[in-house]
């Protein structure tokens, strides 16, 4: 028991993650992967001390503070964690500080190691400015997503940027889409996945695509021109903003990191403070939905008055400041009062 929340105050705990102190950080990120059935509670005590010190801080106060979240998405082995690893070490040369969470769904199924942890290896432990982390157990949130959410929380308060790593193509890219404020999808040359899942309308089109692999040669190329025809038409017939950049890397041998890291903040700098304020809101209300229906199901909805209820009331919570779990923990505390 060490290792949690207990053996600290909440408010402790939140300075020395503010200070990027790593032992907070990993006991903070232990918790939420913890399945003790308080240790949800105590994550929710922590976020939201985290939120009223980050409001009230020097220096961290203002919207200079607000950072930006990116999720990298993509079908495993395209190389998103090779890719991840060279573009923090980019950001890290550009003097930016970095937070990495790898979220991988599978790796619980499988109950196998995550994927990419040689190419995770390849971080300077020593370095002060990053921290790199998977989560590979659901804990008492019930699910990967969820969990996300709160490790992304802990990483932003501490670094400049903060980089989700997750699998996934099609409709599960939409969780890190809750969390992220630019969210990349990378693909691989020649699979032709995504440009299916793009005509067939299945996916929602991401921020940016990233064609890696790129020394692969012109597989790389072909599936870019194919990727910004589809784009462009897709745009035609109102999908999508038009704009949305197709960019070629080679994790391998480091080519494009500079470009990619450009069209990132150009991508955060399109958003603005009031855009990046409007989609963070409309994650965390979309986050507390799910996480709501999730635990309490339909019976439980409806028990609340439905669907639209549930939503009316936690839109109002989190319009009033309350962080998205504790607002969650209060409609399900709610229905369990009514049942006894
Ligand atoms: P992930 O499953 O998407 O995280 O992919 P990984 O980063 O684990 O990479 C999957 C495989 O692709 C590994 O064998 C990598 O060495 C390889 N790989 C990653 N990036 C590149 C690249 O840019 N070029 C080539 N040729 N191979 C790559």
């Amino acid at each position: 028991m060490s290792a949690d929340l207990r053996t600290n105050t909440v408010s402790e705990l939140s300075r020395g993650i503010r200070a990027r102190d790593k032992t907070s950080i990993a006991r903070a990120l232990n918790t939420i992967e913890n399945r003790r059935s308080d240790a949800e509670r105590e994550v929710a005590a922590l976020l939201t001390v985290l939120a009223e010190d980050l409001a009230q801080g020097p220096g961290q106060a203002g919207k200079a503070a607000l950072g930006h979240r990116i999720g990298i998405t993509g079908p495993p082995g395209v190389g998103k964690s090779s890719l991840v690893a060279v573009l923090a070490r980019t950001l890290r040369e550009q003097g930016r500080t970095v937070g990495v969470v790898a979220v991988d769904p599978s790796s619980m199924r499988s109950g196998g190691a995550l994927l990419g942890d040689r190419a995770r290896m390849a971080f300077d432990p020593q370095d002060q400015g990053l921290f790199v982390r998977s989560l590979a157990t659901q804990g008492v949130f019930g699910g990967l997503a969820h969990a996300a959410y709160a490790a992304v929380e802990v990483l932003a308060a501490a670094y400049d940027l903060v980089l989700i790593e997750t699998v996934g193509v099609g409709q599960t890219e939409t969780a890190v889409a809750h969390v992220a404020d630019t969210v990349a999808l990378v693909v691989q040359p020649g699979s032709g996945d995504v440009l299916q899942f793009l005509k067939a309308g299945v996916m929602e089109i991401p921020d940016l695509l990233i064609v890696n692999k790129l020394d692969q040669g012109k597989t790389a190329s072909q599936a870019a021109s194919d990727l910004r025809v589809a784009l462009s038409t897709l745009h035609q017939i109102g999908a999508g903003q038009g704009d949305t950049q197709v960019l070629l890397t080679s994790a391998r041998d480091r080519i494009g990191f500079e470009e990619l890291a450009h069209a990132l903040h150009d991508h955060r700098m399109q958003l603005g403070n009031e855009g990046i304020l409007a989609r963070r809101s409309a994650g965390r209300l979309a986050w507390a939905i799910d996480f709501v229906t999730r635990r309490i199901g339909s019976v439980g909805l409806d028990t609340l008055g439905g669907g639209a209820a549930v939503h009316a009331e936690l839109a109002l919570a989190l319009a009033a400041g309350v962080s998205p779990l504790t607002a969650a923990h209060s409609l399900v505390d709610h229905l369990l009062v009514r049942r006894r």
